[in-house]
């Protein structure tokens, strides 16, 4: 989410909740939350998500499916967010 947009949500009255990938890894604790936006950003200009992933360091399976399996969902929850 860009500044223009949470202004946007804010001048709506509109609860701003940033729902980010999970800091660390659920099995194993390896950080990966520092990752996801170089991840997002390489998988969507195309680039094979594997590929990525090895030249991010990210070699564990745990690791990798915390990646591969996220999905940004706060454009989907906005709607239910309410003023507080
Ligand atoms: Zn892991």
């Amino acid at each position: 989410m860009d500044e223009v947009q949470r202004q946007e949500m804010e001048a709506k009255g509109l609860q701003v909740i940033v729902m980010l990938i999970p800091v660390r890894c659920f099995t194993c604790g390896t950080p990966l939350a520092d990752k996801w936006e170089k991840f997002k950003k390489r998988v969507e200009a195309g680039e094979d998500p594997g590929k990525v992933l090895d030249e991010l360091g990210v070699k564990r399976y745990c690791c990798r499916r915390m990646l591969l399996s996220h999905v940004d969902i706060i454009y989907e929850v906005i709607p239910y967010t309410r003023p507080v």
